[in-house]
């Protein structure tokens, strides 16, 4: 299994807006199998494909590594109801490497999308996999889970960023 490669923290297609997937063919296949395999590779819980340098609505979850039936691609995903109630837990992310932070969202999250083929599905999650989800959308509309973090661990990582910002830069 080969990885795509993560693009790290201040690179710019990481804060741009990733586009609508139109066309379900075997190009769209691939991007999912390799994603997967990046994923893998990588040890992450989830990827979004600006992750690997594609700016197109499509992510992947794993929620229990172990266990492969867990895995799940959603292309065009959207958000179409949340609960009300939230909770606070520590996440980290392939893109922004050795920081990790608490981000409050909402606990249980509807969530349409469509599969490889274009068939539409619709999923109800609560917990881990409604999480991942939730920061994987994020990705796919430019935001990170630093942005999300309270002022005081903002402040405290702002150096640490700034150092990945350089290094992710890219030309
Ligand atoms: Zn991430």
């Amino acid at each position: 299994m080969i990885s795509l490669g993560i693009r790290i923290y201040g690179d710019d297609i990481l804060r741009s807006e990733s586009a609508e997937v139109e066309e379900f063919g075997d190009e769209l296949g691939e991007l999912i199998e390799k994603m997967t395999e990046t994923m893998i590779v990588e040890e992450g819980v989830g990827l979004a494909a600006p992750q690997v340098g594609v700016s197109r609505r499509v992510a992947v979850v794993n929620p229990d590594p172990q266990n492969p039936d867990t895995l799940l691609a959603l292309v065009n995903p959207r958000i179409l109801s949340c609960s009300d109630e939230t909770d606070c837990v520590e996440e980290g992310c392939l893109s922004v490497p050795g920081i990790r932070g608490k981000v409050e969202r909402p606990i249980a999250i509807e969530v349409e999308y469509q599969d490889r083929h274009g068939g539409k599905h619709c999923v109800r999650d609560a917990g881990l996999v409604s999480r991942i989800i939730q920061h994987e959308i994020d990705h796919l509309d430019g935001v990170l889970f630093v942005d999300r973090l309270s002022f005081g661990r903002k402040t405290l990582v702002k150096g640490r960023l700034r150092d990945l910002a350089r290094k992710g830069k890219r030309e």
